[in-house]
């Protein structure tokens, strides 16, 4: 009754254990993410996302020429005539 310990087609060479859940991918590069990172693969993506939303999403749309009444130092823009 010898038992057949090592069976070519089932000898999977790391493809046979089979992950807890399916790896996440970066969704800026692509690459598996990483735990201390995620979703991200590293810390580069998770700025470069980050900026994303800072240059993209967050930004108001709306631009007025106008500057804000908050600037009392708009007029020094104008000494270089
Ligand atoms: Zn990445």
């Amino acid at each position: 009754m010898a038992r057949a310990s090592k069976n070519p087609e089932k000898a999977g060479e790391g493809g046979d254990v089979v992950p807890l859940r399916p790896p996440t991918k970066c969704p800026i590069c692509g690459k598996p993410a990483v735990r201390e990172f995620y979703p991200f693969s590293s810390q580069r993506c998770a700025d470069i996302d980050l900026n994303r939303w800072f240059t993209g999403a967050y930004a108001i749309p709306v631009v007025e020429n106008e500057p804000p009444e908050e600037a009392p130092n708009a007029e020094q823009d104008d000494g270089e005539v």
